[in-house]
């Protein structure tokens, strides 16, 4: 019976292969979710699923493959759409992100929800902790792991893992808006 002690919210494997492998090296029971209704178009996204779905198998981890959802998104961040990264569209796609991720944490009895969404340097980590706070109040008894991904040698493990794994590697974030920085030079991740 898979562990329910931490559902893990994924966005792409380059950026949560080494999370993942930290985890398991503190002994979490993990299982891996991914819900990124955000990205597109959906070859990506099916592209992106694949690759982080490879590596969850192959250590032996659970695998949620939730709804792509596009059209809900869309919604979501409507009115939002030339925010900057780090903005508030940002914010709204982390919290609809990780507040589906505390639903099914909570209607699965898990104890903690994490997410990787943080460790990139372009993300904003203070927006993730709060969605990943504001996600798990609803539900008395289920944490939220609030952990600084890039600090203790995070970085430096991802790309390691990220390397070794041979991982596609995308070169923006995810949502339609965030393509033009598909342009700019050297700005992987
Ligand atoms: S840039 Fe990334 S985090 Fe921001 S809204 Fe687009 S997909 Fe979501």
């Amino acid at each position: 019976m898979p562990s329910k002690d931490l559902l893990l919210h994924v966005c792409c494997a380059p950026c949560s292969a080494g999370i993942i492998e930290t985890l398991i090296d503190e002994g979490r029971g993990l299982t891996v979710y991914f819900y990124n209704p955000n990205i597109h178009p959906f070859e990506e996204y099916e592209r992106r699923k694949a690759e982080i779905k490879r590596f969850a198998l192959t250590k032996g981890l659970p695998f949620v493959d939730a709804d792509h959802d596009p059209d809900k998104w869309l919604k979501r961040v409507k009115g939002l759409e030339n925010e900057k990264e780090r903005g508030k569209r940002c914010q709204a796609c982390f919290d609809m992100r990780l507040e589906r991720a505390a639903l099914h944490a909570h209607e699965h009895g898990f104890k903690a929800l994490g997410t990787t969404n943080g460790i990139s340097r372009w993300k904003d980590p203070r927006q993730v902790r709060q969605a990943g706070i504001n996600a798990v109040a609803p539900y008395p008894g289920l944490l939220f792991l609030d952990r600084e991904w890039r600090k203790d040698k995070g970085i430096e493990h991802m790309l390691v893992a990220s390397k070794r794994e041979n991982f596609y590697r995308q070169k923006y974030c995810g949502c339609v808006f965030s393509i033009p920085r598909e342009q700019e030079k050297e700005k992987t991740l």
